[in-house]
């Protein structure tokens, strides 16, 4: 479904990304992980037309969407959470989520939309009406993925989900992840925390100083001794 090759960013003088080069099946998690710094958000970006390549190619679904605008990649089903889930704290939850899909849907089929993302997110139907700034980070975290998934994408980004949640949220939000994908969408997870990431994840890519330095399936990878020394705290 997605492929990156020989990615490339560059912010000026700063080589964010290095080399990274990626696949994702249509319905698989893939992870992506490393240290603060790798590169994971930039390369995030890169798919979701935030930050132009310096070099690489991204094909999503046979085209090549490398510097496309945002627009035109989420169009063709591909939507970012971003780290920090970026909610807008002074909108109502309803808000928010009609932002999610005013781009890409007419109004029934928004209205729609949103009735499905309630039923999904039941803690989203009981604060409809309150501001997205009052809720608490998991349910923030919630609604920044509900609000993705309005424009009803099929490859979803999430950039560190788990950032800065309760250990019982964390929990809830994998769950949640891990539904979604049950139900046919395709996953790319950036995350620090690695074991979390493994445990979900069909196969992983590990970035270091903007470079892949390591590939394979979410098993192979959390019996790595590289891995485990470097991130899993063996
Ligand atoms: P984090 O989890 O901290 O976001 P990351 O692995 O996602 O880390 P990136 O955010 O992609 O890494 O950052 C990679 C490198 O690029 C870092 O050295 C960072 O300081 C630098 N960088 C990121 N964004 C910019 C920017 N807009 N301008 C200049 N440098 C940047």
């Amino acid at each position: 479904m997605l492929a990156v090759e020989a990615l490339k960013i560059r912010y000026g003088e700063v080589e964010a990304v290095r080399r990274v080069d990626l696949s994702v099946g249509g319905g698989e998690i893939i992870a992506l992980v490393g240290a603060n710094g790798a590169g994971k958000s930039s390369t995030l970006g890169a798919i979701a037309g935030l930050v132009a390549p310096a070099a690489g190619r991204i094909v999503f679904d046979g085209t090549d969407i490398t510097g496309k605008p945002p627009e035109t990649i989420s169009r063709r089903g591909v939507s970012l959470v971003p780290e920090g889930r970026r909610i807008f704290a002074s909108l109502s939850v309803a808000e928010n989520l009609r932002l999610g899909g005013a781009m890409h849907l007419a109004a029934p089929e928004a209205k729609a939309r949103e009735q499905e993302m309630l039923d999904l997110f039941p803690i989203l139907r009981r604060y409809h009406r309150i501001k997205g700034g009052n809720l608490s980070g998991g349910e923030q975290q919630m609604l920044a993925i509900a609000r993705a998934l309005m424009a009803k994408p099929r490859l979803i980004l999430l950039d560190e989900p788990s950032l800065g949640l309760a250990p019982r949220m964390i929990d809830t939000v994998f769950d949640l992840i891990a539904g979604l994908r049950r139900n046919g969408l395709t996953v790319l997870l950036v995350e620090q925390n690695v074991a979390l990431a493994l445990e979900i994840a069909d196969r992983a890519t590990v970035l270091a100083n903007g470079e892949a330095v390591l590939a394979g399936t979410a098993k192979e990878l959390a019996t790595s001794d590289l891995v485990r020394q470097a991130y899993l705290g063996a």
